[in-house]
């Protein structure tokens, strides 16, 4: 998305490994490359290398290992017009070099990746980043983006500006968090009919939820709420993110003119709420908090704009392998589901930046059965088991993917 206006900058600058060791890495040079309001980094290496970059505060940097035992590198000023001001290197323990840009305003990682050699250009390590306020840029400190296992054996990460979370620790088979998040409640029932009120059955099934999670001993549960009181759209988000769970649920309770329809449906987030259907569906959901007195604000609406353009992007995928893996837990839960149930759509609640993130419509209480029956202790105890499997099933995958 960079670099479509404007050629790259090239800044030459010549790095030379001292060291011929095994890891031996050739940073061949560093070029900049902006376009709008964003800078793109490219490292030119003689070989692909594992790579790790965060941000790091006080002041904004933006921090880049590699694996090198040694390198020069002459101090200069970067490129005009980027957002970085400045860099230097030095090594640091594990046998890596750590490049440290000094930002002329806070920024985040948008991306980073290898670009592999082709024709007549090297390897590549790009990073691209993007100016951001400073709330999103102390939010993202923690983040770390690349292979954060890098270096050998003692590295001791040093990174005063972060905490230690941002490192893997899965290895004392941590307990997942999982916040729930039951759609509404105090002065916003939700939809409501045949005498059943959406605040209430979300209610009860995330408790039923967060019970049987429990008893499995692997999960650690955080609810939006546990009782009948409001609670604003951005403020379940934050505390998710407080939380620092590894997943998200909310669940809601849908209502519609056509009596006939049944069955649950799960909903990632999408930025273009395409289906008119599932954008009227996130409008309700977004209006039923500002309608009770939420002012989401202009600040609000462009961090979560700016979350969800960036930031999403990385859990997104996620989103979707749980959405999948829910929605199978449920068929083989034997619980109706909507025909394509599962949707995207734009519900604030889902912009959480950093965790995987899925929205439930246990149902309709639009028709007459299915209100009586979400409202049954044993629907409730039924689905909470099937949503447990598909949990569950996220959780393997993820552990095959980044062992713990
Ligand atoms: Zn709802």
């Amino acid at each position: 998305m960079l670099l479509r206006q404007l050629p790259l900058l090239v800044l030459c600058v010549v790095f030379c490994l001292a060291s011929p060791a095994e890891a031996e890495l050739r940073v061949k040079g560093l070029r900049y490359g902006m376009s709008g309001e964003g800078t793109r980094i490219v490292f030119d290496l003689d070989r692909p290398a594992d790579f790790r970059a965060f941000l790091m505060e006080k002041p904004a940097r933006i921090a880049v290992d590699l694996p090198a035992d040694k390198w020069t590198l002459p101090t200069r000023n970067a490129a005009r017009d980027t957002l970085v001001t400045a860099y230097r290197a030095g090594a640091i323990d594990g046998g890596l070099v750590r490049v440290i840009f000094d930002l002329a305003r806070p920024a985040a990682i948008k991306s980073a990746f290898l670009l592999p050699k082709t024709g007549t250009s090297n390897d590549r390590l790009v990073i691209d980043i993007v100016p951001v306020s400073a709330q999103i840029f102390s939010a993202r400190l923690d983040e770390m983006v690349g292979k954060k296992s890098l270096g050998k054996a003692q590295d001791t990460l040093q990174k005063p500006a972060s905490k230690p979370s941002a490192t893997p620790t899965r290895a004392q088979k941590k307990k997942y968090t999982i916040v729930i998040d039951p759609g509404h409640g105090g002065q916003d029932p939700g939809a409501a009919s045949y005498g059943v009120t959406e605040k209430f059955i979300t209610l009860a099934t995330a408790l039923e939820l967060r019970r049987q999670l429990e008893e499995t001993g692997r999960y650690k549960v955080v609810l939006t709420r546990d009782k009948d009181f409001y609670i604003k759209l951005h403020d379940r988000v934050d505390m998710s993110r407080r939380a620092k769970g590894d997943l998200f649920i909310s669940i809601h309770a849908d209502k519609i003119d056509r009596t006939g329809v049944r069955g649950a449906s799960i909903y990632t987030l999408s930025e273009t709420a395409s289906d008119t259907e599932t954008a009227r569906l996130a409008e309700e959901e977004n209006n039923a908090g500002f309608v009770a007195g939420v002012d989401l604000g202009q600040e609000s609406q462009e961090v979560a704009d700016i979350l969800l353009d960036f930031a999403m992007r990385e859990k997104m995928s996620e989103s979707h392998m749980l959405a999948e893996l829910l929605m199978q837990g449920l068929d083989r839960g034997d619980i109706l589901l909507l025909p394509n149930s599962h949707r995207s759509a734009g519900f604030a609640v889902l912009k959480a930046p950093d965790i995987p993130s899925v929205l439930i419509e246990i149902g309709f209480l639009s028709n007459k059965n299915e209100a009586k029956l979400l409202n049954s202790g044993q629907f409730q105890r039924k689905i909470a088991a099937a949503m447990q499997g598909g949990i569950d099933a996220y959780f393997r995958k993820i552990e095959a993917i980044h062992p713990r």
